[in-house]
């Protein structure tokens, strides 16, 4: 069944709502350098993930904002930002558009680490000021237990977490000639370096090696997209009762 907001036609979508489609998932990235993934990474992953739990969790996917906030990663070739106003505001925006024509359960899905805060403010002012019901999910910090599982290490960016959801997301994208294990670079706790001195970064030292293959990525991707849809369906029984 067609769920992509941008696919439709305006008749499916008033059939959709007076059908209790009333959720919506709102994927958010970055244009940003990543290793030997691409620059749409930020993008690509929760796009896919939507179009994975829209049916099961009966949401919209509506068309994914992907231009955000880069600010460590900028002076790398490709990379682009907006300033974190103007990101907040649009985000606001989209989300309140959202809202007005129907829309009472918003799932914003992001991709990236560097707006957090951004997000978190602009789905609180939704909140606020409509009678809508708002969750941001940034989809490795929820599912940060699974890379132990599958890799037997801990994620980062651009390190074997973010690489196995491209593998599993858009294989022929992923340059793994490019690879080699110096790329790795550990953020120390208490450090802010501007601009960071790689796109693969860890929290953890001796943690996040990246991994090729095809199974484990499919594996672990699953598992990610089973638990943020887990999430979500919790999330939205409690808000209906
Ligand atoms: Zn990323």
């Amino acid at each position: 069944m067609e769920l992509r907001w941008d696919r439709l036609g305006w008749q499916d979508i008033d059939s959709l709502i007076k059908r209790g489609y009333d959720s919506v998932i709102l994927p958010v990235g970055t244009i940003e350098a990543h290793g030997v993934i691409p620059l749409g990474t930020d993008n690509f992953i929760p796009e896919t993930m939507a179009e994975r739990i829209a049916e099961q969790t009966k949401s919209l996917i509506a068309p994914t904002v992907n231009y955000g906030i880069t600010r460590t990663l900028m002076t790398y070739p490709g990379s682009l930002t907006v300033s974190p106003p103007t990101f907040q505001a649009y985000i606001t925006e989209i989300l309140m558009s959202m809202v007005s024509v129907g829309m009472k359960k918003l799932i914003v899905l992001n991709g990236h680490g560097g707006q957090f805060d951004e997000l978190k403010a602009a789905a609180f002012d939704v909140f606020e000021k409509t009678s809508a019901k708002v969750a941001v999910i940034h989809w490795w910090v929820l599912c940060q237990d699974l890379v132990e599982k599958h890799y037997g290490t801990s994620g980062g960016h651009a390190a074997v977490d973010e690489t196995a959801a491209i593998i599993a997301c858009a294989p022929e994208t992923v340059q793994k000639d490019k690879y080699d294990p110096e790329m790795l670079y550990y953020v120390r706790p208490g450090t802010n370096v501007y601009p960071n001195p790689s796109t693969v970064l860890i929290f953890k030292e001796n943690t996040g090696e990246l991994n090729f293959d095809e199974k484990t990525a499919n594996s672990y991707f699953d598992d990610v997209c089973e638990t943020v849809k887990g999430f979500i369906q919790e999330t939205f029984k409690r808000w209906d009762q």
